[in-house]
């Protein structure tokens, strides 16, 4: 999903693009600098958007989404897993290890494998350098700017911070349907190293799925970014059956730990009203 997982937004593309005009020639975006442009975005996320402080909640999701990193990060990032206070469906990533998910997402899911599989699916855009990818691209395609070569330059403009006042999935392009299909394909296995059970990504899926058809609006951000068809509930459903049963036998559904979590955060007071914000 997407989420900030994230692409920027084409206009602080088009501003840093500007920026660097005089400058050519082809660059590959580092690691460094990749963990440089994610500690930028998660700056101004943290400011921009409500986030759940609750320490019970976000150490929850903290362990879970470490657990899930552990399992298939090769490069040693530091990860850093956030609830935005929203009622909206919607979860992202930043390069470098940054994933976000909406308190709204965590509400809609019945058992912890299905927040895992969300969880496993971000985490494998950030493994997979799809953001730093599609930069890269771009860099190719517009003719030799090499905006992206000083990213953080790019999230100092101005064109970036209004596309995060947007709410955060604006922010964002959209990836593409590979993509999304990749990070599925890594949240399957993700969730099975990590000994949790893969069935909770097709379920999710179903589950906004069925919310689009009821109440669109709340699942309007997601869809933006995650491009999500049936199509998808069948690949990972068909890439599931194909694992050995021994292999799926005792993989955890749930936990008391998750349905603490979500009672605590029914607790909470709820989520603000969104900011109006000019588009
Ligand atoms: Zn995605």
């Amino acid at each position: 999903m997407p989420l900030l997982s994230i692409p920027l937004t084409r206009a602080a593309r088009i501003v840093g693009a500007l920026a660097l005009a005089a400058i050519s020639g082809a660059c590959a975006i580092s690691q460094q600098q990749e963990i440089q442009m994610g500690q930028q975005y998660a700056a101004q996320i943290d400011t921009q958007l409500p986030i759940v402080r609750d320490a019970a909640v976000s150490n929850y999701v903290t362990t879970l989404g470490n657990s899930l990193a552990a399992v298939t990060d090769t490069r040693g990032l530091a990860w850093h897993f956030t609830v935005v206070d929203s009622k909206e469906v919607n979860a992202f990533a930043v390069p470098g290890g940054w994933v976000y998910v909406n308190r709204g997402l965590i509400e809609r899911a019945q058992t912890m494998d299905q927040l895992a599989g969300v969880m496993g699916h971000e985490i494998g855009h950030v493994t997979l350098r799809h953001t730093v990818q599609q930069m890269q691209q771009q860099q190719k395609t517009d003719g030799g700017l090499v905006a992206l070569c000083t990213l953080t330059k790019v999230c100092d403009s101005g064109a970036g911070q209004a596309a995060i006042n947007v709410g955060g999935s604006a922010l964002f392009a959209s990836f593409s349907r590979q993509d999304e299909a990749q990070a599925d394909d890594e949240g399957v296995k993700t969730t099975v190293k990590a000994g949790i059970d893969p069935h909770g990504i097709p379920e999710m899926f179903r589950i906004l799925l069925s919310e689009r058809q009821t109440n669109p609006t709340a699942v309007d951000a997601f869809f933006a970014t995650h491009p999500l068809e049936e199509s998808r509930i069948t690949s990972t459903t068909a890439q599931i059956a194909a694992y050995p049963a021994s292999q799926l036998r005792g993989l955890r559904v749930d936990s008391d730990a998750f349905q603490q979590m979500k009672r605590r955060l029914r607790s909470l007071p709820p989520s603000p009203a969104p900011k109006a914000v000019a588009k």
